[in-house]
C-alpha cells in the first residue's frame, strides 16, 4: 500500500505505522457509493463494497449520534431495505443482532456488497437531508462502518441527481464526485453538500477557504467573503497556526433556523436567510462562523480523552464541554469584537448579557457546570418545562467561566499573559506533543502554569460547585466594575410563563422560588381568575401589576379539568441586570488590560 513508502523516514513512524498496519491486518477495501435517483422522496441508496475481509460474517453498523451533538439519535431508524450480495450478485444472508447493526453472512466471500436506503428529512447541521433542490449528508446519519475495519481507507463515489453538477465536501477529490478517505472517523466527519449551489472562495494563510451557499439570501458574497476572511484570521491568531490545508463551510440558508456544527477541515452552518440585513443579524452570522471554525483547533484537535476517538455506538462521557463549547463561546464573540465587528461597548454590554442570563437562570444553582457536560446527553439535549430549574448551560456559563479565568490571568501575569496562552498551551502540550486528549486535571494544569497560582478553589468553587463569583474581584483587573441596576427596583417576580392555546391562558412554565412557585401553580394549569377577575391572554399583565410583595393572591386555575383556588404570595424579583462601568481612575496596569482584552486603543 502507498503507507508503506514513508516507512523509511523515521523509528517512530514506524511505530505509528506498525499499529495502524497491525490493526487493519485484513488489507481490506472499502467504497462507498451515494445515490440519489428519486430526491423528492427524501431517500439516499447508500452501496458499501468490502473487498478482501474473507471472514465468516461481517458486521455493518450505523453509529448511533453525530460527533459534536450530544444526543443519541438513533441513525438506524431511517435505515430501510438492507440487501447483501457476493460479487456476483447472489444474495447473502443477512440478520440484525442489535437496533443498529446487520450481521452479513459473507462465507469468507472475498468481496462483500450492502446496500440500503436511508430516509434523510431533517434538516438540520447533525442530520442528513435530501428534497428537490438539494442533498446533505451528515456521514453518522448515511454511512454504516464495517466493524473491524474502521481504521481502513477507501473511496467515495457520488452520484448526484440529474443536473445537480456541484458537490462541496471536506474530503480529498480523486476524480469527478469520486473522493478518498484515510479512516471511517474522517469519512463521517466530512459532511457533503450536494446540488446547484454556489461556491466562493477566499484564502487565509495560503490555505483556500470555500463556502458553499445553499439557498438564497440577502448576502453580499464580495462583503461576507472580506469579513469571513477577517474573522478566520482573527481566529487563526489564538492559536498562532492553522492545522489543514483546505477549508469549507457548507451555509444553508433557510427561511428559519440556526446552529453550526463542526467538522475536522469543514462546518456547517445554518441561518435565517434574511439575517444578512440586519446589523445584530450580521454579526450574529460572523459569530457563528467564528464560533465553528474555533473549533477546527477546540475539540476538533485540542479535545478532552473522550471526545476522540469515538465510540459511535453510544454515549461518550466528559465533564469538559464546558472547555469545548463554553471557551469556544467565549471566543466566538471575542475574535468578533477583535476584528472589528462590534463596538468594545456593544462587547462589553453582551458579555455582562451572558453574565445575566447564567445568574438569572435557577438551575445554575443547582447543577455544576461540569455536571452540565457530563449529562448533555440527557439533559441539554432533552430539555423539558424544568429544564431552567434544574439545568444550566455549558454553553454560556462556559464562556463565563472562560471570561473569569481570562482576567484572573490578566491580573496575576501584569496584563502579559490570557487566556490565548492556555489554548496555546494546551494545543501545543496534549494535541502536537502528546497526540491525546486531556483531563480535568490536566486543563487546570495548564490554566495553573499559565496564571501562575492554584485554581483549586476557581474548580471546586465554580466547575464543580454552583457558587456565584464575586465578579468584580475578577473584572477589576481591567478597571471594570459590574453594576445591578435591578438592585434597589421592587418588583414582584410572578414567575408563570403562559401561552395562548385557544384564547386560553395555559402555564408553560413556573419558575423556582418565583410566587407562581410559592403558590404551587403548575405547567398545564389553565389560569382562570386572579382576585376574583376573569384572565385572558391580554389582561393578565394588568391583573398582576401594582402588586405588594408579600401580597397574597386567590388564583383559580383549571387542573385537568377540576377548578381550584391557590393563595400565592408574591416574592420578590430577585433577579439581577449587571452593567460594566468603568472604575474612576483606572490604573495603567487596568487601563493595559483593558486594551489588550478589548484590542483597541480607544480605553
Ligand atoms: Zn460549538
Amino acid at each position: 500500500m502507498h503507507k508503506l513508502k514513508q516507512l523509511k523516514q523515521s523509528l517512530f513512524l514506524f511505530a505509528l505505522l506498525f499499529v495502524v498496519t497491525a490493526s487493519t491486518a485484513f488489507g481490506a477495501e472499502i467504497t462507498y457509493t451515494l445515490s440519489m435517483p428519486e430526491p423528492h422522496t427524501h431517500y439516499f441508496n447508500v452501496g458499501v463494497e468490502l473487498t478482501g475481509a474473507k471472514k465468516k460474517y461481517v458486521d455493518f453498523t450505523m453509529p448511533v449520534w453525530a460527533p459534536g451533538s450530544y444526543l443519541v439519535r438513533e441513525f438506524a431508524k431511517n435505515v430501510e431495505s438492507f440487501k447483501a450480495t457476493d460479487k456476483n450478485g447472489n444474495s447473502l444472508q443477512a440478520e440484525k443482532i442489535d437496533k443498529n447493526t446487520w450481521r452479513v453472512y459473507s462465507n469468507r466471500a472475498d468481496v462483500v456488497q450492502v446496500s440500503y436506503d436511508v430516509y434523510a428529512y431533517e434538516l438540520s447541521v447533525r442530520t442528513s437531508f435530501l428534497d428537490a433542490s438539494h442533498g446533505y449528508v451528515n456521514g453518522t446519519s448515511i454511512f454504516m462502518y464495517p466493524e473491524g475495519y474502521e481504521k481502513e481507507d477507501g473511496t467515495v463515489v457520488v452520484k448526484p441527481y440529474e443536473g445537480w453538477n456541484t458537490v462541496s465536501t471536506g474530503l480529498k477529490s480523486t476524480g469527478k464526485f469520486n473522493y478518498t478517505f484515510p479512516n471511517y472517523d474522517i469519512l463521517a466527519d466530512s459532511p457533503f453538500e450536494i446540488g446547484t449551489h454556489e461556491v466562493y472562495q477566499f484564502t487565509t494563510n495560503g490555505v483556500p477557504h470555500e463556502v458553499a451557499m445553499y439557498g438564497e439570501g440577502n448576502y453580499d458574497p464580495e462583503r461576507l467573503m472580506a469579513d469571513m476572511k477577517k474573522v478566520t484570521e482573527n481566529a487563526i491568531a489564538v492559536i498562532g497556526e492553522l492545522p489543514v490545508d483546505r477549508y469549507l463551510f457548507i451555509v444553508h440558508n433557510l427561511n428559519r433556523g440556526g446552529g453550526g456544527l463542526e467538522h475536522l477541515n469543514s462546518t456547517t452552518l445554518q441561518t435565517t436567510r434574511w439575517n444578512y440585513g440586519t446589523e445584530s443579524g450580521y454579526r450574529g452570522f460572523l459569530s457563528l462562523v467564528a464560533h465553528e471554525y474555533f473549533h477546527l483547533w477546540n475539540v476538533k484537535r485540542l479535545r478532552p480523552l473522550a471526545l476522540g476517538p469515538f465510540n459511535y455506538n453510544e454515549e461518550n462521557y466528559t465533564s469538559l464541554l464546558w472547555v469545548s463549547e463554553g471557551i469556544t463561546s467565549y471566543y466566538d464573540d471575542l475574535i468578533v469584537r477583535r476584528a472589528g465587528f462590534v463596538s468594545p461597548d456593544n462587547y462589553l454590554n453582551i458579555v455582562a448579557g451572558s453574565i445575566n442570563s447564567v445568574e438569572n437562570t435557577p438551575g445554575n444553582k443547582i447543577q455544576t457546570v461540569a455536571e452540565s457536560s457530563f449529562d448533555a446527553w440527557i439533559k441539554y439535549y432533552r430539555r423539558n418545562e424544568n429544564s431552567n430549574n434544574a439545568e444550566v448551560s455549558y454553553y454560556t456559563k462556559g464562556g463565563v467561566i472562560g471570561h473569569l479565568l481570562n482576567m484572573e490571568i490578566m491580573r496575576t501575569t501584569a496584563g502579559e499573559k490570557s487566556l490565548d496562552d492556555v489554548m496555546r498551551y494546551m494545543y501545543e502540550r496534549y494535541y502536537k506533543k502528546l497526540g491525546r486528549g486531556y483531563t480535568e486535571k490536566e486543563m487546570k494544569e495548564g490554566i495553573e502554569a499559565v496564571a501562575g497560582k492554584s485554581m483549586d478553589a476557581f474548580f471546586q468553587n465554580y466547575i464543580n460547585g454552583t457558587k456565584s463569583p464575586n465578579y468584580n474581584e475578577y473584572f477589576s483587573a481591567a478597571g471594570l466594575q459590574l453594576v445591578n441596576v435591578n438592585e434597589n427596583m421592587v418588583a414582584i417576580d410572578w414567575g408563570a410563563s403562559t401561552s395562548d392555546t385557544d384564547g386560553k391562558v395555559m402555564v408553560r412554565g413556573v419558575s423556582r422560588n418565583s410566587s407562581a412557585w410559592e403558590g404551587g401553580i403548575n405547567v398545564n394549569d389553565e389560569l382562570v381568575a386572579i382576585d376574583g377577575f376573569r384572565v385572558d391572554n391580554n389582561n393578565i399583565k394588568n391583573l398582576l401589576s401594582g402588586r405588594a410583595i408579600g401580597e397574597k393572591l386567590e388564583v383559580v386555575v383549571a387542573r385537568d379539568g377540576k377548578l381550584l383556588v391557590l393563595e400565592v404570595p408574591m416574592v420578590k424579583d430577585q433577579s439581577v441586570r449587571y452593567q460594566f462601568q468603568r472604575v474612576s481612575n483606572p490604573t495603567e496596569q487596568q487601563n493595559k488590560i483593558l486594551r489588550k482584552w478589548l484590542n483597541t486603543e480607544s480605553v
